[in-house]
């Protein structure tokens, strides 16, 4: 009886925190980042408006608050997944996640060091700080940029990523329409390379280093997510020819969506587009926007759509796909 009672209790619970997530500041949807894109989308609205002269309709309620695209198939799709994440991920994540001050110790074993506790002294000055501020922020894109090539690269990863690229319409809860391994993999790289940033500091300044924070965050985290929630909708914002080769903008990532052949695998980057040109992945959106489909493409992406096809087509599609390989060799 009592277990009864304990699953309805982390049932409730953990839906409760689902639905708050726009009052907590490592959410995508925490309210000022939600504020600043309504802002942000609405000025872009007006801009283009202004510069459009062939379509003069409004994009902003046809491309943002349309029924069209909050109640499509697709957006319904995200919202049931969005709850059932968060029943899946801290027993999910709770097994494998890693650790913070677990990966510290695995670092400085790896490298011999002996430290008797890593956080003593905060007394470094702002240089510190902005320095780590700045370099935990690279690489903790760098470490993402990795995690979601590989999703894109290593074929039995992208079966897990395809139900993030399944989405037939973006919203901002389409940044969590990802599979649970795909939000595992994607957040093993931020910690991975934002670790071993960390431990870099931490050996060089003896001690813990602060960031600098904005709403609780680290300052260029959240200065990026004052813009994120864009990257999910179909609102056009370009950092123009020059900036865009720099900076990842909410049209670079629409573009990762797309299924043209021109836009397939390209911008895998969230804040800075270097990895992309270093990789050759980078395709940077500039002018008015372009005319493409998003989603898997085909017929594919209706078999997406549903819960169980969410959770469950990437393990048939490797079976399947595993399969085969051994059936081919065997002929
Ligand atoms: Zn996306
Ligand atoms: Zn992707």
């Amino acid at each position: 009886m009592q277990t009864f009672y304990d699953s309805i209790y982390y049932v409730v619970f953990n839906l409760t925190i689902a639905l708050l997530a726009p009052l907590k500041n490592d959410s995508f949807i925490f309210w000022p980042f939600i504020l600043s894109s309504i802002f942000i989308g609405l000025m872009a609205h007006f801009y283009w408006r202004n510069v459009e002269t062939k379509n003069k309709s409004l994009i902003f309620d046809q491309r943002f608050l349309s029924k069209k695209i909050w109640w499509h198939r697709s957006a319904r799709s995200d919202y049931v997944l969005y709850f059932v994440n968060a029943l899946i991920l801290p027993i999910f994540f709770g097994f494998f996640l890693l650790n913070q001050d677990e990966l510290m110790i695995w670092f400085d074993r790896l490298v011999g060091v002996e430290r008797s506790s890593p956080d003593i002294s905060n007394h470094q000055g702002v240089i510190w700080q902005i320095g780590f501020t700045v370099i935990f922020f690279i690489a903790y894109d760098f470490g993402r940029f990795v995690a979601h090539s590989l999703l894109h690269d290593v074929p039995f990863l992208w079966e897990f990523h395809k139900v993030h690229h399944s989405a037939e319409v973006l919203t901002p809860i389409t940044s969590y329409r990802a599979h649970p391994i795909d939000l595992l993999i994607m957040a093993w790289g931020g910690v991975l390379a934002s670790g071993l940033a960390t431990w870099c500091f931490i050996y060089l300044a003896g001690g813990k280093v602060n960031v600098v924070l904005f709403l609780g965050l680290n300052m260029l985290i959240a200065f990026s997510n004052l813009v994120g929630n864009l990257r999910h909708t179909h609102i056009w914002i370009t950092y123009g020819p020059l900036f865009g080769k720099w900076f990842i903008s909410p049209a670079h990532h629409q573009l990762h969506h797309s299924n043209e052949e021109r836009h397939i695998g390209c911008n895998r980057g969230f804040d800075l587009a270097i990895w992309d040109r270093l990789y050759g992945t980078l395709y940077v959106p500039s002018g008015p926007k372009e005319k493409f489909e998003i989603g898997l493409g085909g017929n594919e992406g209706k078999n997406w759509q549903k819960i169980h096809q969410m959770l469950f087509n990437p393990f048939r599609q490797i079976i399947k796909k595993t399969y085969q390989i051994f059936r081919d060799k065997n002929d």
